[in-house]
């Protein structure tokens, strides 16, 4: 088989491709070995995901979700105890029998002087949102969305010809942009994406068939989307506008597949209301 980035030959790859990273808490969407090849994948580890994790916004939602890292660390935050001696310094939260623990580092002055009662109230620093216009973020989403497509087809592990097929199919033209964009940075200077809120973090969902009528969170989710008021045939081909909607802790981010254009689904969104395409999947939202 090849890697559907650079296509070379990835028969001795070990490396398992995780679409979203496990340190953002995904186990389950993953790709077969050898899809994404040591280099592709080591590559995207280092220079996409790591950069991204370590920016403010997604260091405070590991932080505040107790998502851990795939070594399984908690993820620190810096918050800021006024008192000359206090200053910004790293906390841990973490969950056991008793609820919510806050965590210090080993020797921070931070313990005495609460326990003296010289310090009284921490600072949280708010960051709702990843920065706008962001360009790591926006090739982590067209690395989603490329693999995504690999992902939806790819059911059936054990028909390798049908893998060859898809292998295939994503070496046509139309993906070679977004592939090129995310793997390299090159093709276009920026893909634009659109980012939104569409829930809190700590919203909770019930639907009866994936959960038994018990409430749960989601960390993540994601679809393909095709704007069907956009369907047009040429050359005997079926064309319409297909975005890769990935929602990570109620943001909901959006990407046209085809090209580094948005504009198609802010139209979209204006015609229905400002509704999310992935939101069919509920029965039921609760606070
Ligand atoms: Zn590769």
């Amino acid at each position: 088989m090849n890697c559907i980035f650079c296509h070379a030959v990835s028969d001795n790859c070990k490396s398992i491709e995780h679409i979203i990273p496990e340190s953002l808490g995904n186990k389950e969407h993953t790709l077969w070995k050898g899809a994404v090849c040591d280099k592709c994948n080591n590559y995207f580890a280092t220079k996409i995901e790591k950069e991204l994790l370590e920016q403010p916004y997604f260091v405070a939602t590991r932080h505040n979700n107790v998502i851990k890292t795939k070594k399984g660390h908690l993820v620190p935050n810096k918050y800021l105890f006024p008192h000359k001696q206090g200053g910004w310094q790293d906390v841990w939260f973490d969950y056991n029998d008793n609820g919510m623990n806050i965590i210090f580092e080993h020797n921070s002055p931070v313990i005495q002087l609460i326990k003296d009662g010289k310090i009284n109230k921490m600072i949280v620093p708010i960051c709702n949102e990843p920065e706008p216009n962001n360009y790591i973020l926006s090739r982590f989403l067209a690395k989603c969305a490329f693999e995504y497509i690999m992902l939806i087809f790819d059911s059936d592990t054990n028909n390798y010809a049908y893998r060859r097929e898809i292998i295939e199919f994503l070496r046509e033209k139309q993906f070679d942009s977004i592939r090129k964009y995310a793997r390299y940075g090159d093709e276009v200077k920026f893909w634009k994406y659109h980012q939104r809120r569409i829930y809190g973090e700590e919203t909770q969902f019930i639907d009866k068939k994936e959960s038994d009528g018990q409430p749960y969170e989601v960390l993540h989710e994601m679809c393909l989307f095709v704007d069907k008021e956009t369907v047009s045939k040429s050359d005997n081909r079926i064309c319409a506008e297909t975005y890769f909607v990935i929602v990570i802790m109620g943001i909901e981010y959006v990407i046209n597949i085809g090209e580094p254009e948005i504009k198609g689904y802010e139209k979209w969104l204006q015609k229905n209301n400002y509704k999310s395409p992935i939101e069919r999947n509920y029965e039921k939202r609760i606070k």
